[in-house]
C-alpha cells in the first residue's frame, strides 16, 4: 500500500460575502480535489483543543496522529529539532524573538524582519553581556555554560538551555509566555513570562533593552528608516517532546516535503527524512509543480510522502481571499493531480487531504476549530459527497473531535 498526505496549510475559512457567501475552498476550481472527493469521503476533524495555542505547532502534530496533551510541550522544541539540535532530558529550548517594543506596545514582532547577519551580531552581543560576562546574581545561581542563544533566520532565533543534575532548570510546565504576533499593536505589559523561571526570563529580555539601545545596529537601521531591535522577546519553550517514530506507530515509512521549519522539525522527531526541493519558498511564489514532481518520485522509495504547502495560510495572513484561491487552484492542478495519477499506477493506495487549522481570511488569523478533510482509495467506499469543501464535508456527518484519530483510521 501506498499512501500520501497532502496538507494546504490553513486552507479552512468562514463564507465570505465578496464570493457570494461562499468559502475560499467552494470558490475555487479544484477538479482533481472533487473527483477524489467523489470517489472517497469526506468529513470534518478538529486539530486544535481549545486549551492550547491554535496553531501550526500543535495542529500538525494532532493532524499526524499525535495527542496533543500527550506530546505537544511547546513550539521552541519543534523548531530546535528543525535546527538538528538535540535536547537531552532536562534541556529546554526557548524561542527568541528579536522585537520592537515602543512604549510598552508590541510595534513589530519582526523587527521589520531584521537581516540574519545582524540578528547574528546582536544575539553575539546579548550572549555575551547577558550571560557569559554577567554578574553571577543575574542567572540566579545557574551557569553561564548553560545557556546559549543560537542564531536562526531573521527575527526566528533560539535560546537554549542546558539542564544539569546539580543546576536543573526553573522552568515547568506551569511557565506562561505569550506569543509576540499576538500581540501586535497591543500593550505587552501583563504579557512578559509568567510562573516558575519566568523572572529569569524576563530579566533577559528588560536587560537586552538596555544593551541594545544604543547599539550602532539600531543607529544605523533607525537612520535608515527601519524598526530598531529593542529587545529580546522570550516565549514558546518547552522540552523536547518524545514522540514514537510514524513507522513505530504505524508500520510505514514516510517522507516529509515542506519548506517550513515547524514541518521540518516535526519530521525530525517522529523520523521522517525531509526532502529538500529547490524553488519550495513557503510563500504563494513556491513552486507547486516542483513539490509535486519531487512528491512522484519519492512515492517510488517511501511507503509515504506528505507534502505540505504553506501558500494558502500565507494568503490568509494577508486576508487576500483572491491569493488563497490561486494557491489552492495551484495545489489542486500540481500536486494533488500528479500524486492522485501515481498512486493510482503503484496499485493499492490511499490519499488523505488536510489542512492543519483553519485561518481566516476575515481575521488574517489562525482560528481554533473544525477543518474539511478528504480521504480516498483503495477499500474506501465513497459517501455521496462530490466536492471538498467546509460545507459538503459538515454535510457528510462524518466528525472527528479528536483530530489525531484520523490517521489510525486512514492507515490500514
Ligand atoms: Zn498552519
Amino acid at each position: 500500500m501506498k499512501y500520501a498526505i497532502i496538507i494546504p496549510d490553513g486552507c479552512a475559512d468562514l463564507p465570505i460575502e465578496g464570493l457570494g457567501g461562499r468559502t475560499p475552498l467552494q470558490a475555487a476550481d479544484l477538479p482533481n480535489l472533487d473527483r477524489l472527493a467523489t470517489a472517497g469521503r469526506v468529513g470534518l476533524s478538529n486539530n486544535t483543543p481549545a486549551h492550547l495555542p491554535a496553531g501550526s505547532e500543535v495542529a500538525n502534530l494532532c493532524l499526524l496522529g499525535y495527542d496533543p496533551d500527550r506530546y505537544f510541550t511547546g513550539r521552541a522544541p519543534l523548531e530546535a529539532a528543525a535546527q538538528g539540535i538535540e535536547l537531552a532530558p532536562g534541556d529546554w529550548a526557548v524561542r527568541c524573538n528579536l522585537v520592537t517594543i515602543c512604549d510598552q506596545i508590541m510595534a513589530d514582532f519582526t523587527a521589520d524582519h531584521v537581516s540574519t547577519e545582524e540578528a547574528t551580531e546582536l544575539l553575539a552581543v546579548a550572549q555575551r553581556a547577558l550571560i557569559d560576562e554577567a554578574d553571577p546574581d543575574t542567572l540566579s545561581g545557574l551557569l553561564p555554560e548553560q545557556w546559549k542563544f543560537v542564531p536562526g533566520v531573521s527575527y526566528r532565533n533560539l535560546l537554549i538551555f542546558r539542564g544539569r543534575p546539580d543546576r536543573p532548570a526553573p522552568f515547568s510546565r506551569q511557565t506562561r509566555t505569550s506569543a509576540p504576533h499576538d500581540l501586535t499593536d497591543l500593550p505587552v505589559d501583563h504579557d512578559y513570562p509568567r510562573g516558575p523561571g519566568s523572572d529569569l526570563l524576563t530579566s533577559l529580555m528588560d536587560r537586552s533593552c538596555e544593551l541594545f539601545a544604543d547599539h550602532e545596529i539600531n543607529r544605523r537601521r533607525v537612520a535608515e528608516g527601519y524598526h530598531p531591535v529593542t529587545n529580546v522577546w522570550l516565549w514558546g519553550l518547552g522540552e523536547a517532546p518524545r514522540l514514537p517514530s510514524f513507522e513505530s506507530l504505524h508500520g510505514v515509512r514516510g517522507a516529509m516535503i515542506t519548506a517550513v521549519d515547524l514541518l521540518r522539525g516535526i519530521a525530525a522527531l517522529v523520523q521522517w527524512p525531509r526532502i529538500v526541493v529547490a524553488g519550495a519558498t513557503g510563500y504563494l511564489d513556491t513552486d507547486y509543480e516542483a513539490k509535486g514532481r519531487a512528491a512522484v518520485e519519492a512515492l517510488d522509495e517511501y511507503d509515504l510522502v506528505c507534502v505540505h504547502i504553506e501558500a494558502p495560510d500565507e494568503a490568509s495572513h494577508e486576508g487576500r481571499h483572491d491569493a488563497k484561491i490561486e494557491a489552492m487552484r495551484r495545489i489542486d492542478e500540481a500536486i494533488v493531480g500528479p500524486i492522485a495519477d501515481k498512486l493510482r499506477s503503484c496499485g493499492e493506495h490511499r490519499i488523505l487531504v488536510s489542512p492543519d487549522h483553519p485561518t481566516f481570511c476575515a481575521t488574517k488569523k489562525h482560528s481554533h476549530g473544525d477543518v474539511p478533510f478528504l480521504v480516498a482509495g483503495t477499500g474506501i467506499e465513497p459517501d455521496s459527497q462530490t466536492a471538498y469543501d467546509e460545507v459538503q464535508a459538515a454535510a457528510s456527518g462524518w466528525r472527528l473531535p479528536q483530530g489525531w484519530d484520523l490517521i489510525g483510521q486512514w492507515i490500514r
